[in-house]
């Protein structure tokens, strides 16, 4: 049986309409140890019988048997197959991947060797054998013409397939190097088919075995030149191992590191794309942050550990004395009547070192114990809880800042402060109970409509009415008792004339109410104070606070607990945790109460729900665009510069690398160039998390939104590689190392 018999061949090129015939009725039969010469005018049908016989191109008529087999079936991959198993290419113009050695040439045909140690001793032996031993680590663009032969001979020999395929392997050769890689083939080939065509007859003459000549694409000639050697092995085709899917990735991955390292210039310029690439999803993931808020957990109370909100179900409110009692009989640890300043979505700006940022008030929260400073033990103190990048201007180690303006009008102590690295936070500032009391009265009171008018008379029985624009919180106040800060009425106060006052203290107050919305949300209350309520201690200075009320936070908190008794319908209760929080209110509800603890969540209503949903699906997809646009961008970049790997790629699969394998490789080798994009983002997580200057510049996202970014990264990475894979295996074999060969 013939190794490889063509039965009435015929290949036909039709292109832009015109028709030319490549080779026609051509009927061969070739066995192993032949030395076949193939002579003919250029154009007569040479390189088409080649590229028939090699799957490379296909054919239109007749019948390919290959070791008795028909091939009129096959697709693609049953052609590389064929090629994997069956031929070596030796062309003209070399074609050996000039960015690789002559040994990752070499290796490069001998994947089908497992054990790595293996594979590079049969390399060798190959490169000593064709005499390129003292270059071994020479890259391909820097051998001479008969060396690059050389080379591809070797890599023929690696393969070790019985069919072996030169197209003027000597066309671009001087003579000398001609005769010698001539020699050299017919030595190396003995055992198998070597189908060699060429333009000069004289120099395969002394050691071809039969000559055909071709012309306008017949054969037109076939001799029998001297009887084959050998004429059949005594083993057949050596089987190959199987090929497996794990062997191709194993390569694949061992190839993209190769094309990696071979064009470092190229891959720097790819891993520098990724690193752009890399920080356009980083910001559009910041961007498209509140794409999450969909996700988010809506509590109906701010949420403390053990915290219980309490109301009564008819919607009247709550009494100290019963509040006390509720406390005692749950074992609550503590409890706080007026409380809605916890859940007041109201942020409160305050001025820490040269910066300006909001506060939410809070109170019975714990920080732990990495705390610089103290928590508060007084009225006039509160502890913060600050973003991580006010550290600098807070104290790492020691407390910088002493005092906080709060509301515009009072201070306070900071005795400590803690920090946070999720900058969406909202800064926390911690009283002690009756601190937060205090803050709670001057919140609830103090309001654009609140009015004050004084009338006061001196000792001749004069009477003086003045208007006072706002009121404060003094603490150095006797407890109990007011000040005034206007002119008249302090100078009278010092000369000891004056007789009486009448003050009359009225503000509108926000009236909050979780559980029963009755509409009415302004409440008026007033307060009349006489000369009696004065401290006469104090004189506070008017150029410092213009016409201002001062009140001791006693009195303050009074009025306020006065104002907002008649109508505050809730109450927080405190309990050692959520457990028993959970508990408590279980116990409560069973008492007639209402009782909710803070981690409860709500649902919001449906057109919130839709309508988040909506931009956030919205968002999704602009990150999604942001991705492909990114995507586009990076292969438009790379396009040019990665389609010099067209020939290498056509290379590879001329010499029947399967196609699995290239592919693996490409993806590993642009995977291999994102790594410095993914350690950079990781290197800016890390300082995001570390740095309080990082910290205060770049938004904080949580660890899935990096993993997003890094599946967004990898996604990109895939698609361009996709991309280009395609347009790398769109074109035949032939056309790309027509485009990208090195002729
Ligand atoms: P040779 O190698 O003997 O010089 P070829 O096999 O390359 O000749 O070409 C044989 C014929 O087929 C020529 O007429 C040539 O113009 C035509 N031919 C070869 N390749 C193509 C192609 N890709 N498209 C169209 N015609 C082609
Ligand atoms: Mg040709």
């Amino acid at each position: 049986m013939a190794l490889l018999t063509l039965k009435d061949i015929g290949k036909i090129y039709v292109s832009e309409g015109n028709v030319a015939v490549g080779i026609r009725g051509v009927n061969l039969s070739f066995d192993r140890g032949e030395f076949v010469a193939v002579t003919g005018k250029s154009g007569s049908g040479k390189s088409t019988l080649l590229n028939v016989i090699s799957g490379m191109d296909s054919y239109e008529e007749g019948e390919l048997f290959i070791e008795g087999e028909t091939t009129s079936h096959y697709l693609q991959p049953e052609w590389e197959q064929y090629r994997e198993k069956y031929i070596s290419f030796i062309f003209q113009d070399y074609n050996i991947i000039e960015s690789f050695t002559v040994l990752q040439n070499v290796e490069l045909a001998l994947l089908h060797i497992e054990n790595p140690k293996e594979r590079r001793q049969r390399a060798l032996e190959l490169i000593r054998r064709v005499g390129l031993a003292s270059h071994i680590r020479q890259k391909g663009s820097k051998l001479s013409g008969g060396q690059k032969q050389r080379t591809v001979i070797a890599r023929a020999l690696a393969k070790d397939s019985p069919i072996i395929l030169a197209d003027e392997p000597t066309g671009n050769l001087d003579h000398a190097t001609s005769k010698e890689i001539i020699a050299l083939l017919r030595e190396v080939s003995r055992d198998k088919l070597l189908i060699m065509v060429t333009h000069n007859f004289d120099q395969v003459e002394d050691c071809a075995t039969r000559h055909i000549r071709i012309f306008d694409g017949a054969i037109e000639a076939d001799h029998v030149i001297r009887k084959t050697e050998t004429a059949e092995p005594a083993t057949p085709t050596a089987p190959r191992s199987a090929p497996g899917k794990r062997r191709d990735v194993k390569n694949g991955l061992k190839l993209g590191g190769t094309i990696f390292a071979a064009k470092p210039k190229l891959s720097c310029f790819l891993a520098f794309l990724m690193i752009v690439g890399m920080l356009g999803i980083f910001a559009v993931t910041t961007l498209c942050g509140s794409a999450t808020d969909m996700f988010d957990k809506h509590y109906m109370f701010h949420h403390i550990d053990g915290r219980v909100v309490l109301a009564h179900r008819d919607g009247s409110p709550l009494t100290d004395a019963e509040l006390l009692g509720l406390q005692e009989a749950h074992g609550a640890v503590r409890s706080l009547h007026y409380d809605a300043l916890l859940d007041d979505a109201y942020r409160f700006g305050a001025r820490i070192g040269d910066r300006y940022i909001s506060l939410s008030y809070t109170y019975g929260e714990d920080y732990g114990t990495n705390i610089v400073g103290r928590y508060p033990t007084a009225a006039d103190e509160v502890f913060l809880y600050l973003p991580i990048y006010l550290q600098p201007a807070a104290g790492k180690d020691t407390l910088l800042i002493d005092t906080v303006d709060l509301m515009g009008s009072f201070s306070a102590k900071v005795v400590g402060v803690a920090y946070y690295f999720d900058n969406n936070l909202t800064a926390r500032c911690l009283f002690t109970e009756e601190g937060f009391r205090y803050a709670t009265a001057q919140r609830y009171l103090q309001d654009s409509s609140t009015h004050i008018e004084a009338f006061y008379t001196d000792t001749t029985g004069a009477e003086h009415q003045a208007e006072i624009y706002s009121f404060r919180l003094s603490s150095e106040l006797a407890p109990g008792k007011i000040a005034l800060a206007e002119e008249g009425f302090l100078s009278m106060q010092k000369s000891g004339k004056l007789a009486s006052l009448s003050l009359q203290f009225s503000a509108t107050y926000y009236r909050y109410d979780y559980f029963h919305d009755d509409g009415e949300k302004h409440m008026t209350f007033s307060k009349a104070f006489t000369l009696d309520d004065v401290d006469p201690t104090s004189t506070p200075s008017v150029s410092e606070y213009g016409k201002v009320l001062m009140m001791s936070p006693e009195t303050l908190t009074a009025i306020a607990e006065e104002a907002l008794g008649g109508t505050y319908r809730q109450a927080s209760l405190f309990f050692e945790n959520d457990a028993e929080a959970k508990k408590a209110a279980r116990a409560l509800q069973e008492a007639g109460y209402i009782a909710v603890p803070s981690y409860t969540e709500y649902t919001p209503e449906p057109g919130e729900t839709v309508l988040s949903m909506v931009a956030s699906i919205f968002l999704a997809l602009i990150w999604l665009l942001a991705i492909v646009f990114l995507a586009f961008f990076i292969n438009l970049c790379s396009g040019r510069a990665l389609s010099a790997f067209k020939g290498d790629m056509a290379i590879m699969r001329s010499m029947g690398i399967p196609v699995r394998v290239i592919r693996v490789g490409m993806y590993a080798r642009m995977l291999l160039s994102l790594v410095p994009a993914c350690v950079l983002l990781a290197v800016l997580a890390v300082s995001i998390f570390t740095s309080p200057r990082m910290n205060e510049f770049f938004v904080y996202l949580y660890a899935w939104q990096y993993a997003a970014i890094y599946l967004g990264m990898i996604l990109l990475t895939v698609r361009i590689t996709y991309t280009q894979v395609k347009r790398l295996f769109g074109e035949s074999v032939k056309k790309s190392l027509k485009g990208g060969g090195a002729a």
